[in-house]
C-alpha cells in the first residue's frame, strides 16, 4: 500500500497517475459507514485514495479531539482488505505549517444546527476539505449523508469556489439496533449503546408521521423529542425540522423537502442523526 505523509511526495506520485481518482476523506477510526464510501469509490473510479487525518481545526478546545478514537493499524488493515492501495496520512505540521492563516468560511448554511453548538467546526471542515481536494485532485469525492449539514456545506463550497470535482453522497450505514455508525460510538458504554438506539427509533416515528400526512413541523419535533427524552441518559441538544436546502427551521406548515435532524449527548459523547423527507429515492 502507498502511504503518503507529505504533500510533496504525494504530488510527485500523483503526476504519474492517469484514470479517474475517487477520494474518501476521513478522520480515521474507520467503521462500515466509512467503508461503504470506499466501496462506492472503488466501484465508480479507477483508483481510490483515502485520507486519514484527525483535523484539529474542526474541534473546539472543549471538544473531544483528545478522546477521539485512534485505530490507525486497524484502519489500514480494513483498507488493505478492500484493496485500497493509496492512503494520505498527513501530520498537523504538514497541513497547518507555522504561519498558516487562510481559512475557508461558508457563511450561511454553517450558521444553523451543528454550527450553533460548534461555531468554528465547519470553518475547520471546509478548510481541510478544500486543502485535500487541491492536493488529491480527485474526479469524485465521497461524503456520507450521516453528516447531512457537512455534505450540503461542501456541495456549496465546491459550487461557490468552482472546485473541479463531483460530490457523491452516500446513505447512512447503521448498526442492527438502527444506531447510525460513528467513530464516536466506540466511546459509549454498553448501557449507553443500548440507550442510543432510541435516536433512530424516534426519527423513524417522525418519518411515519410525515408519511401519514402530518404537515405541522412542531408536531414532528415534539414527537421526536418526547421519544428521546424517555431515555434518561440522553440529553437533547436539538431536534430540527428544517428546509432541506436552506437549513432554516420550518415554523409553519411543511410544504417542501425537509431535513429532520437531531443532536444529543450521551455523557460527553455527541451523536447526530437525520433523515430527509421525502428522500431523494422516494420522490
Ligand atoms: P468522519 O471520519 O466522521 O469525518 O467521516 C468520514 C466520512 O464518512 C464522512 O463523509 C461521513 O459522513 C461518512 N460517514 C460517517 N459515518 C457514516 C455512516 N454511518 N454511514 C455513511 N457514511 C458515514
Amino acid at each position: 500500500m502507498n502511504k503518503f505523509t507529505t504533500t510533496q511526495e504525494f504530488k510527485s506520485w500523483r503526476q504519474e497517475i492517469s484514470g479517474s481518482i475517487g477520494f474518501v476523506p476521513t478522520l480515521g477510526a474507520l467503521h462500515d459507514g466509512h467503508l461503504s464510501l470506499v466501496e462506492k469509490s472503488l466501484q465508480h473510479c479507477d483508483l481510490t485514495i483515502v485520507s486519514i487525518y484527525l483535523n484539529p481545526t474542526q474541534f473546539s478546545p472543549d471538544e473531544d479531539l483528545r478522546s477521539y478514537p485512534n485505530t490507525l493499524e486497524m484502519d489500514l488493515k480494513k483498507l488493505a482488505e478492500l484493496s485500497v492501495n493509496t492512503v494520505f496520512l498527513p501530520s498537523n505540521s504538514e497541513m497547518y505549517p507555522f504561519g498558516f492563516t487562510t481559512y475557508v468560511n461558508e457563511s450561511y448554511l454553517s450558521k444553523t444546527l451543528e454550527g450553533i453548538s460548534r461555531q468554528e467546526h465547519f470553518k475547520g471542515v471546509a478548510t481541510i476539505v478544500a486543502k485535500l481536494l487541491n492536493i488529491i485532485q480527485p474526479r469524485q469525492v465521497f461524503f456520507g449523508e450521516k453528516d447531512a449539514q457537512q455534505l450540503r456545506i461542501i456541495q456549496k463550497m465546491v459550487q461557490d469556489l468552482n472546485f473541479p470535482v463531483e460530490i457523491v453522497s452516500c446513505p447512512t450505514i447503521r448498526e442492527k439496533s438502527g444506531l447510525a455508525m460513528s467513530s464516536r460510538n466506540a466511546n459509549l458504554s454498553p448501557e449507553e449503546l443500548k440507550s442510543a438506539a432510541i435516536i433512530n427509533k424516534a426519527l423513524i416515528e417522525g418519518e411515519n408521521l410525515l408519511q401519514s400526512g402530518e404537515k405541522d413541523a412542531d408536531v414532528i419535533r415534539n414527537s421526536i423529542s418526547k421519544i428521546i427524552s424517555n431515555e434518561s441518559r440522553i440529553s437533547v441538544d436539538y431536534v430540527s425540522v428544517a428546509d432541506s436546502s436552506t437549513l432554516r427551521e420550518i415554523s409553519s406548515k411543511i410544504i417542501d423537502t425537509v431535513l429532520v435532524s437531531v443532536a444529543v449527548y450521551l455523557g460527553n459523547t455527541r451523536l447526530i442523526d437525520n433523515f430527509t423527507y421525502p428522500s431523494s429515492s422516494s420522490k
